[in-house]
This record gives C-alpha cells, sequence and structure tokens, in this order.
C-alpha cells in the first residue's frame, strides 16, 4: 500500500509539473513515533506516523492488529493528508496503531495497552497537533479510555484531544454510520452527474462491518432503487438475485451469528464476492484486496473503495483498461474523517450538533468534493483517482 500511494503521489506529481524535490516533500512523513508497550510480561509495538499538517493539525485512525507495522501507518497517514486536502478540510494526516490481535487480550489488558498508547504519546498529540480516532478494531470505549489518560496527564478537558469518542463523552451524533453514508452520497453524487441517478443498479459489498453495514442501511434509505444482492464477511458470501434485507444481516451480524446461517440467501465462499454479477462492487473490507490474481474476476462497472487502498495500481490500472470506473477512497470513504471533524468542532466550541445537522454538513463536503474529482477526470482524462489526488496535491502544494 505504501508502495502504491507512492506511485501515485509520483505519477499526479508529475502531471502537475512538479519536480522531484516537491515530490520527495509531499511523500515525506513529518514524523514517525514507535515505542514498545509492555503487557503482563509481553511486548506490543506501537506507532503514530504524523504525514503532513500543512493544513491543520494531524488527523487518523489508530488500529488494533497484529500486522500493523511502519510501512502501514505510514502509507494510512499518507493516504490522510490526501483525504482530508481532497475533501476540502483544514487538517493533515495521521495513522497509528498495535501490532496486537485485540481478540487475545481480556478487556482489562485492553483498557490497559490503549491507555499505555495515549500515555506512550501524549507529548506528540492534542487537539491543535495532532487528533487521532477509531480504526479497525478500536472504537468509542477505547478511545474513552484513550481521552482519560490524556486528560489526566495534561489537564486538557476539551474533549478535542480525540474523535470518535461516545456520545456521552464528548461524541458526535452520526459518527458510527459517516463513512457508510459517506459512501452513498459519493456514489449518488457520481451517478447523477453521469445522468444514471434514478437507474435501478444492483450492488455486491465486499466487508459487512461498519462500514459495509451501514454503507447498505443508508443506501436501502436514500436509494430504494438500488437493490443489495451480495454481501461478504472473512467468512462467506451472502447472494440473495432479489436483494438481501440489509436491516435483517445487520442485526444478525451484530448479534455474532456466522454469517453462513442467514436466512433467504445462498452461501458462498468469501473471495466468489469479485465475481458477483453486479452492476457496483462496494469494497469495505481491507487493503490490497483486488490485486493481479482476481482482477480479470470482477465484474461489476462501478467499484467503490470504502477501505483505504483496496485495488492495488496494477490491478487498477487494469480496471480502467477495461472501461470500470473506481470511486476513490480518498472522496468516497471520507465521510468518517468529515464526521470526525464535525466532531472536533463541537467540542471545540462546547456545542452538541443534532444527527440532522452533522448529515446536512457532511453532504456539505462530500457532494462538491465529488463535482470536483469529476469535472477534474473529465477535463484531464485522467481517473478519478487521478483527478482527486490532483485537488488534494495542488492543496498541499500551495
Ligand atoms: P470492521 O472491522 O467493522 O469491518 C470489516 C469487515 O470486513 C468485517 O465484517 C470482516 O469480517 C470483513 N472482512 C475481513 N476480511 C474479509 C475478507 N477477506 N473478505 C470479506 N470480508 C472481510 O471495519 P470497518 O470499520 O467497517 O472498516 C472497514 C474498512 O474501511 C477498513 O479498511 C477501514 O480502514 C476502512 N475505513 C473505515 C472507516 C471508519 O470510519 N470505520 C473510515 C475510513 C476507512
Amino acid at each position: 500500500m505504501l508502495d502504491t500511494t507512492h506511485q501515485l503521489i509520483q505519477r499526479v506529481g508529475k502531471r502537475l509539473g512538479l519536480n522531484s524535490t516537491q515530490i520527495e516533500a509531499l511523500i515525506k512523513v513529518d514524523a514517525l513515533h514507535e515505542f514498545d508497550i509492555q503487557l503482563d510480561g509481553k511486548t506490543y509495538k506501537a506507532y503514530r506516523a504524523q504525514h503532513n499538517n500543512k493544513r491543520g493539525p494531524y488527523k487518523g485512525g489508530i488500529r488494533f492488529h497484529p500486522d500493523v507495522d511502519r510501512d502501514e501507518v505510514q502509507a494510512l497517514a499518507t493516504l490522510m493528508s490526501l483525504k482530508t486536502a481532497a475533501v476540502g478540510l483544514p487538517l493533515g494526516g495521521g495513522k497509528g496503531g498495535i501490532a496486537v490481535d485485540p481478540k487475545s487480550l481480556s478487556n482489562d489488558q485492553l483498557e490497559k495497552i490503549s491507555r499505555e498508547y495515549s500515555r506512550g504519546l501524549h507529548k506528540h498529540i492534542g487537539p491543535n497537533k495532532d487528533i487521532p480516532a477509531p480504526d479497525v478494531n478500536t472504537n468509542a470505549q477505547i478511545i474513552d479510555w484513550m481521552v482519560d489518560e490524556y486528560e489526566q496527564l495534561t489537564g486538557d478537558a476539551t474533549k478535542a484531544s480525540f474523535t470518535g469518542k461516545s456520545l456521552t463523552n464528548g461524541g458526535s451524533a452520526g459518527r458510527e454510520a459517516a463513512t457508510g453514508r459517506g459512501g452513498v452520497i459519493a456514489l449518488q453524487e457520481y451517478l447523477e452527474l453521469e445522468g444514471k441517478a434514478k437507474q435501478p443498479l444492483t450492488i455486491a459489498i465486499q466487508g459487512f462491518g461498519n462500514v459495509g453495514s451501514f454503507f447498505a442501511m443508508v443506501a436501502a434509505e436514500l436509494a430504494p432503487q438500488w437493490k443489495i444482492i451480495a454481501a461478504s464477511d472473512s467468512s462467506a458470501t451472502v447472494v440473495n438475485e432479489d436483494g438481501l434485507n440489509v436491516q435483517e444481516l445487520a442485526d444478525h451480524k451484530k448479534a455474532k451469528k456466522p454469517f453462513s446461517d442467514f436466512q433467504d440467501a445462498s452461501v458462498k465462499d468469501p473471495n466468489t464476492i469479485f465475481g458477483v454479477e453486479a452492476d457496483i462492487l462496494v469494497l469495505a473490507a481491507l487493503g490490497d484486496v483486488v490485486t493481479e490474481e482476481n482482477k480479470r474476476d470482477i465484474k461489476a462497472n462501478i467499484l467503490v473503495e470504502l477501505a483505504n487502498g483496496p485495488i492495488n495500481e496494477a490491478a487498477e490500472t487494469y480496471l480502467l483498461q477495461h472501461k470500470k470506473t473506481v470511486l476513490p477512497d480518498i472522496i468516497a470513504n471520507a465521510g468518517g474523517v468529515i464526521v470526525s471533524y464535525l466532531e472536533w468542532q463541537q467540542n471545540l466550541k462546547n456545542e452538541i450538533w443534532t444527527e440532522e445537522q452533522v448529515n446536512k454538513k457532511l453532504a456539505q463536503y462530500m457532494v462538491p468534493a465529488m463535482e470536483a474529482a469529476y469535472e477534474r477526470a473529465k477535463k484531464h482524462n485522467v481517473s478519478l483517482k487521478e483527478a482527486a489526488t490532483m485537488l488534494a496535491i495542488e492543496r498541499l502544494a500551495s
């Protein structure tokens, strides 16, 4: 993912006429904080990459996953700088994490490791420096522990040091659904610009976690002409050509029942999701899932990147050559960081906004960002990803 991100910046930077020094400056990560966390006789590696703060404080998630490493946090921090710039937020890019499988920890250990992470980083973060948020395997409870630790160490009482907090602890209405909702808004806007807004379209979703399930539920509410015919998680793909009941599927998943037990659907291997005959494939699971090996399996003509970097460079080139459209992650999945920004604003102003207000403001960022990328792509005959990256790089380099 780090290679893919660097190649994208190099290609787009050259197209914009930047010289190699300017491109290197865009690639360079401002700081990489790395430290060990000791927990019950074991050592865990912890990281925070701060990529670029020219437009505002660093902003980005914290993930708990065994695969977290230097390259991953640097790639994701870089994507965050591009994302915040592409959607016009006055924020920079950061990303962090701990190389740990949280499922192997007790609740007490999870609290300890979260507090230790905040302790290890507290000098480098803060409401006007770097504002972390939840990401893969982290949630409002984990962030609440981190905020509490940060407050004890620094005396800060704004709650603006982290976003993604629980609602009773300064969190924002609409945050949980924001990335999925933003994905629906981005897709609706793209289809509107293509004159296909009213068309009945079929959708397959890879990854029915937080982002994928909210995408499905918000789509059912805002775009009833779309039909979700398949969804997958790491264990199975469920398919129903007549349309899945996505609310029931989300409830089923929430109740921690196996995906494969879902009624009214045929059950297949997780990777069969790529070959489902749907108009749109939503990628909401992990990075680097569409590669040289499976690029030929993709049937959908429109791919929506809700995960970060789900399509690698070579696979995207192939898909574009085959006349497929990719709605790029730095716009399509920006709903989460946009509502994080709105949460931060509420904390700094000591205000509480309704979900309706938050959703309205979310759309006010998403729609123009999608429009601008679309217009740029048409004008320069480039992909939407290159167009969005061009807009982001222009803003970062100016
Ligand atoms: P999550 O853990 O809630 O959900 C991920 C889902 O993907 C799970 O249902 C899991 O079973 C599934 N999955 C894992 N491997 C799979 C595979 N091989 N095939 C099919 N499904 C698979 O995470 P999330 O918060 O929904 O995030 C999903 C992706 O979106 C991540 O890449 C994350 O970085 C990205 N993202 C999330 C947000 C956010 O606000 N949560 C914002 C921007 C980007």
